[in-house]
């Protein structure tokens, strides 16, 4: 009997699924099965190093991501926020304005005197 693609991985979410509720059920952690002595996680603190440091990674490769995307847009004329060409600063109108207002309301008091 042949498999779709989609059968097998129904089946390998729904193998995965029911592992991890049988490794919560027994107390281990639901990534690598060790025992968690009465945590209150999910994981063991392998798992939660592992995980904050993927997250971290994530964080940075978004930050690289976000760099390029406005240096990009910087090459193009357009505006850093958005897709729209830019008119000054690297922003189009809208956006000009938008951080024109934010840097007047944060400015204010300074201004004032
Ligand atoms: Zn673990
Ligand atoms: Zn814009």
């Amino acid at each position: 009997m042949a498999q779709t693609p989609e059968e097998r991985q129904a089946k390998r979410v729904e193998f995965i699924r029911r592992l991890r509720d049988e490794r919560v059920a027994w107390n281990l952690c639901f990534r690598c099965g060790k025992p968690l002595n009465g945590v209150k996680t999910l994981q063991c603190s392998a798992c939660l190093a592992k995980e904050a440091e993927r997250r971290e990674k994530n964080r940075e490769r978004n930050r690289e991501y976000q760099r390029q995307r406005v240096a990009d847009h910087r090459a193009r004329g357009l505006c850093v926020h958005c897709d729209d060409p830019a008119v000054a600063g690297g922003r189009c109108e809208y956006h000009r304005k938008y951080y024109n207002l934010l840097k007047r309301g944060r400015n204010k008091r300074k201004d004032d005197v």
